[in-house]
């Protein structure tokens, strides 16, 4: 589809046939209400709607990544609204994308296109939308799980907008101005092509505050069902999906949950960060002989029981502790506690490589005092879900815990999540857990 010059510079563009779908047609904000201090003194307002970016900062636009950080902004022109689908250009005037754009971020854009002639609109979001379904399906993921992440933001092409399936209910997060913009379209599109009994919405991280977004939390569509659970593997799990972490459950996990259940038997297990016991319960599953699980979260602990409970395994062989790992991980190596199979997964510790010294520390700690705890010939499964600790620091920070420790360990397996959470080449940061299993010498 071509459009002339003068249409593909304007910031709504409309295909010139209705689209199949019926939607409502996005609202455009009044200009000027979300401007901040982002927004770049020397805009031309009276100029077409656009993205003038710095001399030579096309470069990471040009090898797709998708983020435009204020930094490279020139200038923006006309009056855009946060929300608006604004071209991006080069100092040169040449095009280089179509985005979203945010005034109140540090990521003033985000891109939906590399190409000029496409039309961001409901057909648009439709299209991305059916392909991301189409890869899930093509997987065969649904014969192994019947939760798995539809959509996978900036890694499906939807920069903001992840979607989980736990059985016939989706739950939807919005994380960006522009997704946000498309919220109801995205939604009406999902209700058709996947038919749920709900698509709940669960847009009340705390990053959205950095997007000058609000929080929200509620009913998108239809009616979320008293007991919303997934089926993992065989294993069920219930799933709170208004109040649990995330959108209520960890479904990057679910291939590493299954490859600890394979080396769980007859040994003492301790998983820390359990959660709802998504490895407590493989690894009872796969013979263990205890399984010790720690997390500050009562609410999760309790509901960890009951998901014991629903799959019949033997609570006997569980303990569950309700405290801060850091605390309890030294009260343990102060009984002289020793285990052979140790889970460490915490929560993201850097968000960004801004926190990464910090995080580092965090990450250093805890797999110190899990080295310790390990007997010879253990096993120690350690994740990092900070987008800002790259595979190599990661794998860097567990040598020096280790050199700590005085253990000599080898990496039997390295991890990452499960397919239904995959990786655009060009945005490496979509490859945020990482994970090591790490045998220590007996
Ligand atoms: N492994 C889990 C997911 C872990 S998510 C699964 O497979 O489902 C991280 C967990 O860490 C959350 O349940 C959170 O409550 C817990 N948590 C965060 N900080 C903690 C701390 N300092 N001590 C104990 N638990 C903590």
């Amino acid at each position: 589809m071509t459009t002339s010059k003068n249409d593909s510079r304007s910031s709504f563009r409309r295909r010139p046939e209705s689209s199949k779908i019926k939607h409502r047609e996005p609202r455009a904000h009044t200009a000027n209400t979300s401007r901040s201090a982002v927004q770049p003194l020397n805009s031309n307002a009276a100029a077409q709607p656009a993205i003038i970016l710095k001399a030579g900062r096309e470069k990471s636009l040009l090898r797709r990544h998708p983020w435009i950080f204020s930094g490279a902004v020139e200038r923006v022109d006309g009056a855009p609204a946060s929300g608006d689908t604004l071209p991006v250009r080069s100092a040169q005037g040449e095009f280089l994308a179509w985005a979203a754009y945010n005034a109140g971020s540090q990521i003033t854009a985000r891109v939906w296109s590399w190409h000029e002639e496409e039309i961001i609109d409901a057909e648009f979001f439709r299209s991305r939308i059916a392909s991301a379904l189409a890869l899930r399906r093509d997987l065969k993921l649904a014969d192994e799980s019947s939760g798995m992440r539809l959509i996978h933001a900036e890694s499906d092409g939807l920069p903001g907008l992840v979607v989980d399936r736990y059985g016939d209910v989706l739950v939807m997060q919005i994380g960006s101005a522009g997704a946000e913009r498309w919220r109801d379209t995205c939604a009406d599109i999902l209700q058709q092509l996947c038919n749920p009994v709900c698509i709940y919405e669960r847009s009340d991280s705390d990053s959205r505050t950095l997007e000058g977004l609000e929080l929200r939390n509620g009913t998108l569509r239809g009616t979320l069902p008293d007991n919303v659970e997934v089926v993992e593997h065989g294993l069920r799990f219930k799933v709170d999906v208004a109040h649990g972490q995330k959108t209520g459950f960890y479904l990057d996990q679910r291939d590493n949950r299954a490859l600890t259940e394979t080396l769980a038997r007859d040994k003492d297990v301790l998983n820390c960060f359990c959660y709802t016991g998504g490895f407590s319960l493989y690894a009872l599953r796969g013979g263990a002989k205890s399984v010790l699980s720690i997390d500050a979260s009562e609410e999760a602990l309790q509901l960890a029981q009951r998901n014991v409970e629903l799959n019949g395994l033997d609570a006997s062989r569980t303990e569950w502790q309700c405290a801060d790992v850091f605390a309890a991980l030294r009260k343990l190596r102060d009984q002289n506690k020793k285990f052979d199979l140790i889970i460490l997964d915490p929560p993201k510790f850097a968000p960004t490589a801004a926190f990464a010294e910090k995080a580092a520390r965090g990450y250093k700690d805890i797999n110190l005092l899990g080295f310790k705890l390990l007997r010879p010939g253990g096993l120690l499964f350690t994740y990092s879900c900070s987008g800002g600790i790259s595979e190599d620091l990661f794998q860097k920070i567990i040598a020096g815990a280790a050199l700590d420790a005085g253990v000599d360990a080898q990496i039997v397996h390295k991890l990452h999540a499960a397919a239904d959470h995959p990786v655009l080449l060009s945005f490496p940061e979509g490859a945020y857990l990482k994970g090591l299993v790490l045998r220590v010498a007996g």
